[in-house]
């Protein structure tokens, strides 16, 4: 439960809780090496074992500089250490021949592979384990121990297996499916539900960015605001569903217009438009608010009751923000929507651009 809990937490803050797992228990099995090592260390030093005092030593050494060195390396390390605790732990339980609860450290094994190494890869990892533990415990049964701690040790080992690759697979699978879930949720919260564009909320999160990264880029920041002429007419002569298919083509052709790494087209009302662009020069965002214009109309989907054209058309406000100006997004957005309202005013189907 207190697991459940704090993985729930972390799925808050961490961008894959997965990762996260293994990062933990990656960080345990280089602390138990470390540990380990130490003791061995330690052990040789008090039985007065001069040349493996000096080996553990150095070993310990070194393995503590390379975890500063190559930290990129780590997951090579962590499969590296995890096959010498497996092959470690095969050694002790032969040094044994299975007494004294050799074989029993399995079951901790088992389970830190399964997370290491995943359900999938953890299962034949330690199914692999397995085979060499039971067919060295079976060759010692009659000898160092008895059928019935052979039957006991096999059936827990299973037991063992089944249930961490059991919980191994639900948790990650879990862990899958809500981070998919908070991923689409992102998308959903983004985007608009008709034409797949931005929608105004993402315009407001990413407007002072926007405006921001521009400026760093030393660009220009063309802000524009599209709204279609007479769209109330158009709804009313063809019916909504075909208004909404207009606002597909429209929003379709608004994409392929604006191609570039730091283009943005957002869907922010009913049939109103807003793009943002970095250009050189102020110009630029005119002559291309204007091709645009013109693409639409191009588009040729028939308006028959627009007052000033035979297709469906549009009217543009184009705000510039210069990378010395210092302007807030509420005064830029008030601007362009002025400047829109001009473009309808001077009679539609045209762009207004104010320097
Ligand atoms: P103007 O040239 O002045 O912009 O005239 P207009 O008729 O386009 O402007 P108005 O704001 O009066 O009308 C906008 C219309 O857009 C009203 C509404 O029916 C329509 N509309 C808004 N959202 C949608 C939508 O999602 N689908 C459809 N089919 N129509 C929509
Ligand atoms: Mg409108
Ligand atoms: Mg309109």
């Amino acid at each position: 439960m207190i697991n459940w809990a704090s993985t729930h937490l972390k799925l808050l803050t961490y961008k894959d809780p997965v990762e996260y797992r293994e990062g933990i228990t990656a960080n345990f099995v280089i602390f138990l090496s470390l540990i380990g090592l130490a003791l061995f260390t330690a052990g040789h030093f008090y039985y007065g074992n001069t040349a493996l005092f000096y080996g553990c030593g150095l070993l310990l050494g070194l393995f503590s500089i390379s975890l500063i060195i190559f930290k990129k390396q780590k997951s090579l390390l962590i499969i590296l250490l995890t096959l010498l605790m497996g092959s470690g732990l095969l050694l002790i339980i032969y040094i044994n021949k299975g007494q004294h609860y050799s074989a029993t450290w399995s079951f901790l094994y088992i389970y830190i592979c399964m997370i290491i190494y995943g359900h999938k890869n953890g299962l034949i990892f330690t199914g692999i384990y397995l085979f060499i533990v039971l067919a060295m415990l079976f060759t010692w049964v009659g000898q160092t121990i008895e059928v019935l701690e052979f039957i006991r040790f096999t059936f827990i080992a299973l037991t063992s297996v089944f249930f961490s690759y059991l919980s191994e697979w639900s948790i990650s699978a879990t862990l899958k499916k809500l981070t998919d879930t908070q991923k689409n949720l992102e998308i959903i919260s983004q985007t608009d539900g008709l034409t797949g564009l931005y929608n105004r909320r993402q315009f407001d999160s990413v407007f002072a960015k926007e405006i921001n990264t521009a400026k760093r880029n030393k660009n220009i920041l063309a802000f524009v605001m599209l709204d279609i002429d007479y769209f109330k007419y158009y709804n009313d002569a063809y019916g909504h569903q075909k208004g909404d298919s207009a606002l597909i083509k429209v929003a379709q052709q608004l994409e392929a217009e604006m191609q570039r790494s730091n283009d943005a087209v957002f869907r922010i009302g009913g049939e109103e438009f807003a793009l943002l662009f970095q250009v050189k020069e102020e110009l630029d965002a005119v002559t291309k608010t204007e091709e645009i214009r013109k693409t639409i109309e191009l588009l040729q989907i028939p308006h028959k009751d627009s007052r000033i054209s035979a297709y469906l058309t549009l009217s543009a406000g184009v705000f510039t923000i210069k990378p010395q100006q210092i302007i807030s997004e509420q005064y830029a957005y008030k601007a362009c929507d002025e400047l829109l309202y001009q473009a309808k005013k001077c009679g539609r189907n045209q762009v207004i651009h104010c320097i």
